[in-house]
């Protein structure tokens, strides 16, 4: 079982593979880019490299590449939409440098259209980007679930299971379950049933080997409020009802990986990853006596 967080690049990737090291843990998330911006900086063989010593240099498992908030595949501006192909592009360049598990990012909003009436532009866009590079590299093209503001799409796993059929469902494609955003939709995931129910429908739909990794953070806003704000895991609305879906026994290959604010100014720190490892325990030990 890996346990991470999303931690900053300042000063290098390779300092963020530090940081996971110095703060137990064993799974990590970066940027590639300014996850506000378009533009993705040119990544040199030797900042990688760097990177990939540090890495194994601190025992560090899965690593994903989170890409830029600003992708949306279902734009209908077409300058948006090559953008958005281009910058995802771009991160899965990088991200196969860094010799990362996967690129987690997300699909976007259709505008009103529906899932349906966006399709037809989102799958040659991840078609474009999985045949990016090297084509044996292992680094998957992640899709994660979204919060529900707007429109958008991979809102429900029948969602993100449409896309991967219409994909023609190619290995190189995953997926990432954020515990705040299901808890957004209105998925009540400290309880037993609803945890039960989603993680049949990810094995019936997906395929539970699709599963990279869990995005495990807390949330700050009441259940089915369709907004996104983290808190640090036990230390929200979820509270320690988390370990409900961190300890199901059919969801252990995956990393759980932090997205929380953390104490301070450096994000999560070696309190959040031991609180990670405890929540997990907890609901290890719970699903032993059900
Ligand atoms: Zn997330
Ligand atoms: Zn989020």
């Amino acid at each position: 079982m890996e346990f991470g967080a999303h931690l900053k690049t300042a000063g290098g990737a390779y300092k963020a593979a530090e940081r996971a090291g110095e703060i137990g843990a064993d799974a990590l998330q970066i940027f590639t880019q300014s996850p506000r911006m378009w533009r993705h900086p040119d990544l040199d063989p030797e900042t990688a490299e760097r990177f990939r010593a540090a890495r194994t240099a601190n025992d560090i498992g899965t690593v994903t590449c989170h890409a830029t908030y600003l992708i949306n595949l279902g734009a209908t501006d077409d300058r948006i939409y090559s953008k958005s192909v281009e910058a995802l592009r771009r991160t899965m360049l990088a991200a196969q440098a860094y010799q990362a598990d996967g690129v987690v990012f997300h699909l976007g909003s259709h505008l009103g259209r529906g899932l349906d009436a966006a399709l037809h532009q989102v799958v040659p866009a991840l078609r474009i980007v999985l045949g990016e590079g090297n084509k044996r590299s292992k680094t998957r093209l992640v899709i994660e679930n979204s919060a529900g503001a707007g429109n958008t799409m991979g809102l429900t796993l029948e969602d993100i299971a449409r896309v991967i059929d219409e994909l023609g469902r190619p290995k190189r494609i995953g997926v990432c379950l954020d515990t705040c955003h299901l808890w957004a939709t209105g998925i009540d995931i400290r309880d037993p049933g609803c945890v039960e129910e989603l993680v049949s429908e990810l094995d019936e739909r997906i395929g539970l080997d699709r599963l990279v990794c869990l995005h495990v953070n807390d949330a700050a806003l009441p259940l089915g409020a369709r907004r996104d704000v983290h808190a640090d895991p036990g230390d929200g609305l979820i509270g320690h009802k988390l370990s409900v879906m961190l300890g199901h026994p059919k969801l252990q290959h995956a990393a759980q990986i932090t997205e929380s604010p953390g104490p301070g100014p450096d994000g999560p720190d070696k309190t959040t990853i031991a609180a990670l490892r405890r929540l997990h325990r907890a609901g290890v030990r719970r699903h032993a006596r059900a």
